[in-house]
């Protein structure tokens, strides 16, 4: 790519050339059997997946966010409950959380990592808390044996985002398959994605599974027999004909995700703090992102070198609008509020080249210089 032209913050247009005559086989075999709800392409990925994750049960959902809503739902959180999770995230954490009517308590993140720090989970404990929803930020799984550990001594459940996270693992185990339950997206952007809004739940358990399939489908067990109060979460059938797709180089793209962070951080080691990425985990970089003092000044440079950024993300929860009900002041969470204000995310996707990112260092020395 020539060094004027702006360079993609995430090349899907690289690797739907890569995929393309297989997306197109997929498609035109829904367009041809015409199951475009509940087809059999929707089984089938969910066999895959799970497979892939190293869990008994999956089930496609509508969206990252309905992931997160339906198996709160499925473990009756609603008013008068809590769930303790990260300020430092995208919306859909607390937000799904105060939809049910619960309360989301936000524990303080760990300054290396950006996930939530296990050493503050009891303080934060109380006799309504119900869950724990931890987030995998940026790729990176949270630290699940201090979290379950905690989880198991008071009885609770463990809903894992792993939105930004699918194909990570920690200690060696695959992310989605961590905890009571994996919440994942396949919003176009993320690590495995699709061509509109999908997600999955990932679970061990027959019950919970079971529960999440019937809110996923409006509650129903058998046509018409509605039995809990459900919502319509379904996956559509075009999205897992291209997730089939996507997931025949998935484990491809997680590698040269791994090899192109690290490649990225070595360039990047001395000019600026790289991402730090704990020695247990393999992350799948769904961000790359640095710290910067000035953040404005740096991302007016990169984007003058034609250089795209993203800030994940310039708020925490507890001190946006929505959550004032919450009142709870800045400065409680110092962590996640001096990082809100640092982080930038650098152009990432597993088909950067060499000089992609030897343009990334040069762009990045020049924006932090005098
Ligand atoms: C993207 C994302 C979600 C929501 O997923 P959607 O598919 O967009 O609904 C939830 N949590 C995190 C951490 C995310 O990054």
């Amino acid at each position: 790519m020539s060094q004027t032209q702006p360079m993609p913050f995430i090349d899907l247009a690289k690797q739907q050339k890569r995929i393309r005559e297989k997306l197109d086989h997929n498609i035109k075999k829904v367009l041809d059997h015409g199951a475009y709800i509940q087809g059999s392409e929707i089984g089938e990925l969910e066999k895959r997946l799970a497979q892939y994750v190293g869990v008994k049960y999956c089930v496609g959902m509508s969206s990252g966010t309905d992931a997160l809503l339906a198996p709160m739902m499925a473990m009756g959180i609603g008013p008068g409950d809590e769930v303790i999770t990260s300020p430092f995230t995208f919306a859909a954490n607390a937000e799904m959380i105060m939809l049910l009517g619960a309360k989301p308590v936000f524990i303080d993140i760990d300054e290396k990592t950006y996930n939530i720090n296990p050493s503050l989970l009891e303080a934060a404990i109380t006799k309504k808390t119900k869950a724990i929803m931890p987030i995998n930020l940026y790729g990176q799984c949270a630290d699940y044996n201090e979290i379950n550990a905690v989880a198991r001594k008071h009885g609770l459940s463990v809903i894992e985002d792993a939105a930004q996270s699918f194909g990570a693992t920690y200690h060696g185990k695959r992310s989605c398959g961590l905890s009571t339950i994996g919440a994942t997206s396949f919003f176009p952007a993320k690590p495995l994605g699709c061509y509109g809004d999908g997600g999955a739940c990932f679970t061990d358990s027959e019950e919970l599974a079971s529960k999440v399939r019937k809110i996923m489908n409006h509650g129903q067990d058998g046509r018409y027999n509605h039995v809990v109060l459900g919502i319509n979460g379904r996956l559509d059938t075009l999205q897992a004909a291209v997730l089939h797709a996507k997931m025949d180089i998935f484990e491809d793209e997680v590698k040269a995700r791994i090899r192109l962070g690290s490649d990225l951080s070595r360039k990047l080691k001395g000019i600026t703090e790289v991402p730090y990425v704990a020695p247990h985990n393999q992350s799948v970089f769904a961000q790359f992102t640095i710290r910067v003092k000035n953040r404005t000044r740096f991302t007016e440079r990169m984007s003058q070198a034609g250089i795209p950024t993203a800030v994940h993300y310039p708020k925490p929860l507890h001190l946006q609008p929505v959550c004032r009900s919450l009142e709870i002041p800045s400065g409680r969470f110092p962590y996640a509020e001096r990082v809100a204000d640092e982080v930038v995310s650098l152009p990432f996707h597993p088909y950067l080249d060499d000089a992609d990112l030897d343009r990334i260092q040069k762009a990045v020395s020049m924006a932090l210089g005098e």
